[in-house]
């Protein structure tokens, strides 16, 4: 009930009616910029400010040099705005590829971005189709997701290292939540051994569909997934998201399905590595693993405990969504209505878990340790 109320309280206070664009300028490191746009959350520190294209920028207070608001109303960009917006951004040579719900804007081959649309569409269908049937609402973007797909490894890092740093090396490819894209290269690039580009679609599906390559698709779907979640209205970017739930749902949907040309029929397997890895975690300790899972995101930060933690993240949601599907939905109904910035207490994540899936967690987890031990 408690949650409840909150829910639609806030709902009310959503300044999206609102007439009129904000306009701000401020210092975002070392540089002076100003932005149009509206205010989607506000904070006793900051604010965020959505841009037309869809980009939602966290400034704080101190960084505000001044604000103004003028008469224009704030509408997000159209398919046509976005593409031309994302020509005049990024290098020369990028061209536009469209499907029903993404802007491919690509300098690789034409045959690439169309086997990355086709793989999008695919995963955006089974997501809704998989989501609907469990009760969860799930809507169309407001704007069409932007996916930018690089040639190679250097080009995509010059992209990306203003956001992801020295990470960008070791990464191939991620979404990123104040832009809303996601940003990928050519996975056939590298495993070309003659250097031709692949130019047909099912030359690129044939590469991508060895075993070798499993993994790079997956994390191609897994930043894909973390999109979809957030422009489809199961969580909204910059609310506080566990990352045990995010993640493991992220992974959930990650396995590659490149042999159907409908669907995604292989959303809920049973992801092995993941599997083998929660095991290994599990059994090294008899001592309780979920407090600190559910209470934190600091072991997903950590390199030394991350993979642990994603491991046990997935464990966690197959377990929720194959024992608990019911208060597994109604808790995501929960998160998804959660704002920006408006963090629940510290503490209060056990309290909800507790709420939604029984109070003893003690219990739940020697339960939870059981189900895993004969899952295979
Ligand atoms: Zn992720």
């Amino acid at each position: 009930m408690k949650f409840r109320l909150l829910v639609c309280f806030s709902i009310i206070l959503l300044p999206q009616l609102a007439s009129g664009m904000d306009v701000i300028t401020w210092m975002q490191k070392d540089q002076r910029k100003t932005a149009e746009g509206r205010i989607t959350a506000t904070h006793e520190t900051g604010l965020i400010l959505q841009t037309t294209d869809g980009m939602m920028w966290p400034i704080t207070n101190d960084e505000i040099i001044s604000r103004e608001r003028n008469d224009q109303g704030f509408l997000l960009l159209n398919e046509a705005q976005l593409s031309q917006r994302l020509l005049v951004e990024l290098p020369a040579g990028f061209k536009i590829h469209k499907t029903a719900h993404y802007v491919i804007c690509y300098n690789t081959s034409r045959a690439y971005a169309q086997w990355s649309g086709a793989l999008y569409e695919r995963l955006y269908r089974g997501f809704v189709n998989y989501w609907s049937q469990r009760g969860i609402e799930i809507h169309d973007p407001a704007q069409p997701m932007v996916a930018v797909v690089f040639d190679n490894q250097a080009s995509f890092a010059k992209y990306s290292e203003r956001e992801l740093g020295a990470a960008t090396s070791s990464v191939i490819g991620y979404y990123s939540m104040q832009t809303n894209r996601v940003a990928m290269y050519d996975l056939t690039g590298t495993s070309a051994q003659s250097g031709v580009r692949r130019s047909t679609v099912s030359q690129i599906n044939q590469v991508l569909s060895r075993p070798e390559a499993e993994w790079t698709v997956a994390t191609i779907v897994h930043e894909a997934t973390h999109q979809l979640a957030f422009n489809c209205g199961m969580q909204q970017r910059y609310a506080d998201i566990p990352l045990w739930i995010s993640e493991g749902l992220a992974i959930y949907f990650e396995t590659p399905d490149l042999g159907s040309s409908k669907g995604w029929r292989s959303i809920g397997k049973v992801n092995r590595t993941r599997l083998a890895r929660a095991k290994q975690v599990l059994s090294r300790s008899n001592q309780a693993v979920l407090p600190g899972l559910l209470s934190s995101d600091d072991s997903f930060r950590k390199a030394a405990s991350a993979l642990d933690s994603y491991a046990l993240a997935w464990s966690l949601n197959y377990y929720l969504l194959k024992r608990y599907p019911r208060e597994y939905a109604n808790y995501l109904k929960q998160l998804s209505e959660r704002e920006a910035l408006k963090d629940p207490p510290k503490g209060e994540r056990i309290v909800e878990f507790n709420h939604y899936f029984g109070e003893d967690l003690n219990q739940f987890e020697r339960n939870f340790r059981k189900y895993l031990a004969s899952l295979r």
